[in-house]
C-alpha cells in the first residue's frame, strides 16, 4: 500500500515538472519568435531610410577651381574654326610677324603671348624649336603634294597616297597653318614629328602650360574622330588666354564648342 501511493506521487510530481517544461519551452519560443519579428522590421526601416552620408568619408566629388572661365563668344575672330568642311576664304590675308629667330611668320595678335610661353619654358631650362608657323595656301598645296608623293613612291595607289596624306596634312585652304594661329613647337633636341615627340621635357611642359598662354593643343590623342586629324601633339592653336582657359577646364576642342546648341 505505501509502495503504491509512493509510485502515485511520484507520477504526480512528474506530470508537474513536464507541464513545467512545455510551459518553458512554450515561453522560450515566444520570444524567439517576437525577436525575429523584430529583426525583420529592423531591416525594412533600414531598407527605407536614406543612406547615411558621413563628412569623412571619401567622395568621387572633385571641386573645380574658381572662378570658372566665362563661356567664349563665338564670333571671337580669334576661335575662328578651319578644318576640312570649313576653309579659309581664298583671300584671307591675317597681318604677320616675323619670328627671327625661326625665319617664320605668325598672326601678330599672338606675338607676345608666344614669346611669353616659350621665355617661361626657357627659364626652366627647355630648348624650343618651332618647326612650322604660318603657310601660304600655295605652301600648304607644296606641302600636301608632297606628302602625296613620298607616299606613292613608297608603293601606294594615288588614292591611297591621298587618303594617307589627309590623316595628317590638310587639304590648301583647310589647314590653321595658313590663318596664322598655329604654330608647330618641338624640342630642339628631338625633331620628329611623331609619337616621341610627347616624351620630350619640352612637350610635356607646354601641354602642362601653354593654355595660360593663350594656346591650346588642337589636335588631342582622343578627339581624333572629331576633330579629323590624327592626334599632334606638337600642333598648338592660339585662341586668346580667356578661351584657352575654357578650353583647358573643359577639355572641348573647337569643333565641339562650335557643334554645342546656342543658347
Ligand atoms: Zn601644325
Amino acid at each position: 500500500m505505501q509502495t503504491s501511493t509512493k509510485r502515485r506521487k511520484t507520477r504526480r510530481k512528474t506530470q508537474r515538472h513536464g507541464t513545467l517544461f512545455a510551459l518553458l519551452l512554450f515561453l522560450a519560443l515566444l520570444c524567439v519568435a517576437a525577436g525575429a519579428v523584430q529583426s525583420v522590421q529592423r531591416a525594412k526601416e533600414k531598407e527605407t531610410q536614406a543612406p547615411s552620408f558621413s563628412p569623412s568619408e571619401p567622395t568621387d566629388i572633385v571641386l573645380p577651381s574658381f572662378p570658372l572661365a566665362a563661356v567664349p563668344d563665338r564670333k571671337d575672330p580669334l576661335l575662328l574654326l578651319v578644318n576640312r568642311d570649313n576653309p579659309l576664304p581664298a583671300d584671307y590675308a591675317p597681318e604677320l610677324t616675323r619670328l627671327s629667330d625661326w625665319d617664320l611668320s605668325v598672326a601678330t595678335v599672338l606675338y607676345d603671348d608666344l614669346c611669353a610661353m616659350l621665355s617661361a619654358g626657357r627659364a626652366e631650362g627647355l630648348r624650343f624649336q618651332i618647326c612650322s608657323a604660318y603657310r601660304t595656301r600655295d605652301e600648304q598645296q607644296a606641302l600636301f603634294d608632297e606628302d602625296v608623293a613620298r607616299y606613292m613612291q613608297q608603293g601606294m595607289t594615288e588614292a591611297e597616297a591621298i587618303a594617307a596624306t589627309d590623316r595628317y596634312t590638310m587639304r590648301p585652304g583647310c589647314s590653321e597653318h595658313e590663318s596664322g594661329l598655329a604654330v608647330d613647337i618641338v624640342s630642339l633636341d628631338n625633331q620628329l614629328l611623331d609619337a616621341s615627340q610627347e616624351q620630350t621635357a619640352e612637350t610635356q611642359w607646354l601641354h602642362e602650360h601653354c593654355w595660360e598662354y593663350g594656346f591650346i593643343l588642337r589636335y588631342p590623342s582622343d578627339k581624333g574622330e572629331l576633330t579629323g586629324i590624327a592626334y599632334e601633339a606638337w600642333h598648338y592653336r592660339y585662341v586668346g588666354r580667356e578661351a584657352a582657359r575654357y578650353f583647358h577646364e573643359t577639355g572641348m576642342t573647337l569643333e565641339e564648342f562650335f557643334a554645342q546648341p546656342q543658347s
